[in-house]
């Protein structure tokens, strides 16, 4: 026998919510977001289920190398671009597309030996303060991108930090505008896209589907809002963490619980041993205190974490699932579990619980 805990992750349900993205912007190319190893989905097996993506997202250049290797042909774009000169040719080598984050970058693209030129995603900041051209020298790389010689076809880019919230994209999209305004005299020859919308805001907003869309977290069935759940959006959970129960027992009123006794019974109750930990990446700080827990399924009933997450274990009540013996199926998240309730009991996001999942969690495809 091995170790219970595996990670299903469901092909149909990528090709389900990839589907969902498509028909919520019809009129849109569609970039399926793959950076992180597609969220910790695994690269390769998400690309080979949208072999016919209209184009891939992603950021580490193995990964974008790997895509050619596997035979992509459709555009693959560099969500934070080159990292250093050196990097360019290797872009050109592999026809990557690639974002432009800075004056730098575009001062470096237009330097650079390079005999074809790069499609590149102009990325202006328009609020988010992270990455991204800021308003003065918006001028100067559209410039650039509208003259020089290494840059390609043109896309103006930009990234919501509130497409999710109560802010919305509004004050975000007006600062965008003013630069596409900007540009159009000087890109009016070339031509130019425009790409703004990550899950959220393609999800909620269809005035920022423009010709590209860029949806990561719906892809893999996980909701980007707090007050819509997955199930109502239509997406369908892609990965399911499950284990079992690997010991059982019966605590009296008083005894405690796993490291630091976070958790003292205040009863007679069954707790069983589950085969899952932080080094899974189980999250670590999810509660499992006496006032609060963090929801988990056995044999199909929904229960409650019990104590900390060690490395290996964590503890779950059994008390009303008295069927519930060594060998009961438990999941974690996913399929019966959103991923993205455990992840709010947990103080975190469902991105954050897929990425973190560890290398030595055996993945097992299911259709
Ligand atoms: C990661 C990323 C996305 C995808 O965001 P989701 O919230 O997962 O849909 C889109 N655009 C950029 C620039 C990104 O870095």
């Amino acid at each position: 026998m091995t170790r219970p805990l595996r990670a299903d992750i469901s092909l149909s349900a990528i090709a389900h919510n990839y589907a969902l993205a498509k028909r919520t912007a019809p009129q849109s190319k569609v970039f399926a977001v793959v950076k992180a190893n597609a969220y910790g989905h695994g690269l390769t097996r998400v690309a080979r289920v949208l072999k016919d993506a209209d184009g891939f997202a992603t950021l580490e250049l193995d990964s974008a190398i790997q895509l050619r290797k596997l035979g992509v042909e459709s555009p693959i774009l560099m969500l934070e671009g080159f990292f250093g000169e050196e990097e360019i040719n290797i872009f050109a080598n592999y026809n990557l597309t690639t974002s432009i984050r800075d004056v730098e970058a575009a001062k470096q693209l237009a330097d650079a030996d390079i005999q074809a030129p790069l499609d590149v995603f102009l990325k202006f900041n328009t609020g988010m303060n992270r990455l991204g051209i800021s308003g003065p020298m918006s001028g100067f790389a559209i410039g650039l991108a509208a003259t020089h010689k290494n840059f390609g076809k043109v896309t103006l880019m930009t990234h919501f930090a509130t497409a999710d919230g109560v802010q919305g994209v509004a004050w975000q999209m007006k600062r965008f505008e003013e630069i596409v305004k900007s540009a159009k005299s000087a890109l009016a020859k070339k031509g130019f896209t425009q790409s703004v919308a990550n899950s959220a805001a393609l999800l909620r907003f269809q005035k920022t589907h423009l010709d590209w869309v860029r949806p990561g977290i719906m892809l893999y069935g996980s909701s980007p809002f707090a007050e819509r759940s997955a199930e109502d959006i239509g997406l369908k959970a892609v990965m399911t963490l499950r284990s079992e129960i690997i010991g059982v027992q019966t605590l009296e009123k008083g005894d405690v619980v796993g490291y630091g006794a976070s958790y003292i019974a205040q009863k007679k109750m069954r707790v069983g041993i589950v085969a899952c930990g932080y080094a899974d990446g189980y999250p670590r700080h999810a509660p499992g205190t006496n006032e609060r827990g963090t929801p988990v399924v056995v044999s199909g009933k929904r229960t409650r974490t019990i104590g900390r997450v060690s490395m290996d274990m964590l503890v779950v009540d059994l008390t009303d699932i008295p069927h519930a013996k060594v060998g009961a199926p438990v999941c974690l998240w996913g399929e019966g579990l959103p991923a993205d309730e455990v992840a709010t009991a947990a103080g975190t996001v469902a991105y954050e619980l897929f990425c973190a999942l560890a290398p030595r969690v055996p993945v097992v495809e299911v259709e």
